[in-house]
């Protein structure tokens, strides 16, 4: 009754023919009818939509096909005697011409049938008398509704089915809102919602590396929805879009071109993702012909391009290289047949099959040839099959209808066994034509389950959405031919499964082509955003930094460096002096030499201890010296070892302690010449301090301050290894020793050398062979110019490190040498050479001495010389008298033995 309400104030719309009448001025066939005991209706686009009127003059061969697969699943039906037995199933199809407004216009019919069906008619009566009936085109309810295709269709239809309890089952709308029960309470699909389209989609572009494309869509919910849902997920996934373009529903040729226009302009997207109907894809292959731009783009698109021939026909090189997606079905055979079967004479409940047959093979059928013309046609031949030869192809979604109508069949059969069981006539009973369709629904088609013609599974979801699986096909040319064909490269089921070797973007092209807005960086650069994400400059990363992130350098760290891959960091190999290098080997050798003429020397001394030479040259400060002279050579090997706490203490105290050893004997040694011949010239008095003990002690004592200070500045800046970063490659392990300290450290050494320096100079003039003042004169004015010139080899050598230390070592060695040669060679040549003139001579009588005792107030010069030896006062060679033959050569130096072994006895007596 409430039903009656409703519909009531609907009856004079849906009864108004004229609100529903004929887009074009001739007769329009809007619908047919195929009678029957339960009427299924059916929507499919037979025309494409006009551009000024709802419906346009071409036929849509996939709408034709479509219906045609409808009327064949019925006629399986009605033929088998397990589905719905004795009860025959009817069909009132309608043309929506691909049209939302004219479909829903034309839907009306399907709710004028169930309202009638509703009404009751006992309160109304005819002119006269009789009861009204309905008219004779009327086919009856409709029990469900198989259709529309285009998801703007399906939509408008489902709001208005919905109101009457008519379930819809879709064979190919696809748009994600469909599924949204709250709206659409009694759609159901056959096919996936484009939720999974999108994500299909989405997975191509990402799998042929495209990041930057471009997306055209039509209006309306299919288009709308789809993009809507691609654009999401891309974004996700890291895919920018340069412009998306809508092709408003009302687009003319303008329109499209302005769109190519704007495409072309993102020059670098040249990925085009299309979620357009089928004659907007095509209409936009030709505005891309039109614009020259048919090998700029590559497109990307959605089932409503799919595998249609007829969409490219004419524009195979604008489309060469797109990968479509498609549902995936299979071929029936038995429909391929059905439609061979197929004539215009004898398919005459098809009402647009003539004009299908005209336009599918380009003839006129003899019925439809003008009864006079001077024109003339092109008559079709009565032989014309609808065969793969003459370019007939399955429509890919012929299965998913012939589903559709299965699944209204096999749950009406379920109805009909539940209710009309206990009927004792055959056919529908009452109990089954006024079951509501809402729970018709609910109770029976989502709850279907079974396998189709094909043996692929059919189910609906509880959004009645059925399953997703997409074939990737891609347009390409035929080899060795100019024809072109849809290659399956792959298929989608939940993830993109692509043969990437079957894809050809274009025959002349062997590469798949770049769709990104800017290229990846190369490695170590990092990416400097321009705009949008997917836009760049590269911008290099400093040579000690990593790629931390694509947008980030990361600095290694002082003693790490990248590698070359640029991802992270290694630890630097450390650097120290190699045993190996030049720079150690050269020293090493120098130092070695070294120690050998030190030890031959000590040796040569310690096997002629009691000869008068040795024991004159003061033992005790001359084995000192040697020590100390061989701690300078060995110093070398401190200086070269690998760093350690310990090796750099060895360091610091080796080169100081080596040095004052040296210096502090010389300068004892000097001073006391020095403090004998002063004294010796005011008074006959011995000075003080010029025994070997004191000597020695006094020699320890400046030793002992070198020490001191060596511990001192051991506490200041303790000892232990650092890493010196002269470079951000290099990493030196060096001693904790800032080369400042080094050479504070070095200070006091300095003023030993300069104190004896001094001294060597004022005593010079003391006859030579007196002491060895000459020599150690010699000795010091070397050394003085090697520490001169060391101290800016030093400090200049500060980053090259190696050459420091080898500087270090030779001028250590060269002072080493210095005083080991100018002090002992003059002495190891006596002994070695001349050991005749190593005796003692009791006489002392010569020129020089002579000479020397002339001058004024030199006490000693007059005092008896004691043929007594006193060997433990060494005072060393002292020649008084005979001149040497060279005074300047240290190497050259003569010495009077027979005379030099004399003097000590001569100073014994001070
Ligand atoms: N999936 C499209 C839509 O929902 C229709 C495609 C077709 O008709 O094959 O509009």
């Amino acid at each position: 009754m409430l039903f009656g309400f409703l519909v009531i104030p609907l009856l004079p719309f849906l009864f108004a023919e004229k609100d529903i009448s004929p887009p074009l001025a001739e007769p329009w066939i809007a619908s047919t009818t195929v009678p029957g005991d339960i009427i299924i209706g059916g929507l499919f686009p037979v025309h494409e939509k006009g551009e000024k009127t709802a419906c346009g003059h071409k036929i849509y061969h996939r709408g034709i096909q479509r219906m045609e697969a409808m009327m064949f699943a019925i006629d399986r039906i009605n033929a088998d005697s397990s589905i719905l037995p004795n009860i025959t199933i009817g069909a009132h199809i309608i043309d929506t011409c691909s049209r939302d407004t004219y479909a829903l216009n034309q839907s009306l019919q399907f709710v004028r049938a169930s309202a009638l069906n509703n009404i009751d008619t006992s309160s109304f009566e005819c002119q006269d008398h009789s009861i009204p009936r309905p008219r004779n085109n009327y086919s009856g309810p409709v029990f469900g509704v198989v259709g529309g295709s285009y998801s703007s269709v399906s939509l408008q239809v489902a709001n208005l089915l919905g109101l009457f309890r008519i379930p819809q089952i879709s064979p190919a709308s696809t748009a994600k809102a469909l599924s949204d029960k709250s709206r659409f309470k009694y759609f159901a699909r056959t096919v996936p919602p484009d939720t999974f389209q999108s994500s299909a989609l989405v997975d191509i572009v990402k799998s042929v590396n495209w990041s930057y494309v471009s997306t055209v869509y039509s209006e309306g919910s299919y288009g709308e929805y789809g993009i809507e849902v691609f654009h999401r997920e891309a974004q996700e996934r890291n895919v920018c879009i340069a412009t998306a373009e809508k092709v408003p529903s009302t687009a003319d040729e303008r329109e499209f071109d302005n769109i190519i226009n704007k495409l072309k302009k993102k020059v670098n997207a040249r990925g085009v993702v299309l979620f357009t109907r089928a004659e907007d894809a095509r209409r936009l292959l030709m505005a891309a012909k039109r614009g020259n731009a048919s090998s700029h783009f590559y497109w990307v698109a959605s089932d409503g391009w799919g595998k249609q021939q007829k969409l490219v026909e004419s524009l195979e090189e604008v489309a060469e290289g797109a990968i479509t997606v498609e549902l995936q079905s299979t071929n029936i055979p038995e429909f391929d047949a059905y439609m061979t079967s197929l004539t215009p004479e004898e398919n005459k409940r098809n009402p647009w099959f003539e004009q299908y047959w005209e336009d599918f093979f380009q003839c006129t059928l003899q019925n439809n040839l003008p009864l006079e013309t001077n024109v003339t046609f092109n008559v079709c031949n009565e032989d014309l099959r609808l065969r793969p030869e003459y370019g007939y192809e399955q429509e890919s979604k012929v299965q998913f209808v012939v589903d559709a109508v299965y699944a209204f069949a096999l749950a009406l059969d379920r109805l009909y066994k539940d209710k009309c069981y206990e009927f004792d006539q055959p056919g529908v009973c009452p109990a089954m034509t006024q079951y509501d369709g809402g729970d018709f629904y609910q109770t029976y088609i989502l709850n279907l389950n079974f396998t189709d013609l094909v043996g692929s599974p059919v189910k609906f979801d509880k959004s009645g959405d059925g399953l997703a699986r997409y074939d990737i096909l891609n347009y390409q040319r035929l080899p060795n031919s100019s024809g072109y064909h849809y290659k399956v490269v792959g298929k989608w089921f939940n993830f993109l499964e692509l043969n990437q070797e079957f894809l050809i973007f274009d025959h002349n092209l062997t590469t798949t082509p770049v769709s990104a807005c800017s290229l990846p960086c190369e490695v170590g650069m990092i990416k400097k955003q321009q705009g949008d994400t997917c836009c760049w400059i590269c911008d290099k990363c400093e040579e000690y930094e990593y790629v931390f992130d694509e947008f980030t350098c990361s600095d290694c760290g002082p003693g790490y460096w990248p590698y070359p891959d640029k991802t992270s960091c290694y630890q630097l190999e450390l650097q120290y002096m190699r045993w190996d290098s030049v720079y150690a080997i050269v020293p090493t050798a120098f130092s070695c030499l070294g120690i050998v003429g030190t030890f031959a020397v000590i040796g040569l001394f310690i096997k002629h201890n009691d000869t008068p030479l040795v024991r004159a040259s003061g033992r005790e400060l001359s084995y000192m010296l040697l020590f100390g002279i061989l701690l300078c050579y060995l110093n070398t090997f401190a200086l070269l070892a690998k760093p350690s706490t310990v090796v750099c203490i060895t360091q610091r105290f080796g080169v100081g302690v080596g040095f004052s050893i040296i210096y502090g004997a010389l300068l004892t040694k000097t001073n006391r010449i020095s403090r004998i011949f002063d004294s010796a010239s005011k008074s006959a008095k011995r000075p003080s301090y010029i025994s070997p003990k004191s000597q020695v002690c006094i020699t320890c004592s400046l030793i002992a301050v070198q020490v001191i200070l060596t511990l001192v500045w051991m506490i200041i800046e303790p000892p232990g290894t650092r890493y010196y970063y002269p470079t951000r490659r290099t990493v030196i392990l060096k001693c904790k020793i800032q080369d400042m300290s080094f050479l504070f450290s070095q200070l006091y050494n300095m003023l030993l050398i300069t104190i004896c320096t001094v001294y060597a100079v004022k005593t010079r003039k003391i006859p030579e062979n007196f002491n060895e003042s000459k020599f150690i004169g010699f000795t010091m004015y070397t050394t003085c110019v090697i520490w001169l010139a060391f101290i800016p080899i030093y400090f200049g050598t500060g980053n090259a490190y190696q050459t420091q230390i080898t500087t270090l070592c030779v001028a250590t060695s060269m002072n080493a040498t210095v005083a080991l040669v100018c002090l002992y060679s003059p002495k190891v040549y006596i002994i070695v050479f001349h050991p005749d003139k190593n005796v003692r001579k009791l006489t002392m009588n010569s020129a020089a001495y002579k000479k020397y005792n002339a001058q004024p107030s030199t006490s000693y010069a007059t005092s008896s010389i004691s043929t007594r030896g006193t060997p433990g006062e060494n005072i060393p060679m002292e020649r008084v008298g005979a001149a040497t033959p060279s005074r300047s050569s240290c190497a050259g130096v003569q010495t009077d033995p027979q005379e030099s072994a004399e003097p000590s006895d001569a100073i014994s007596l001070l």
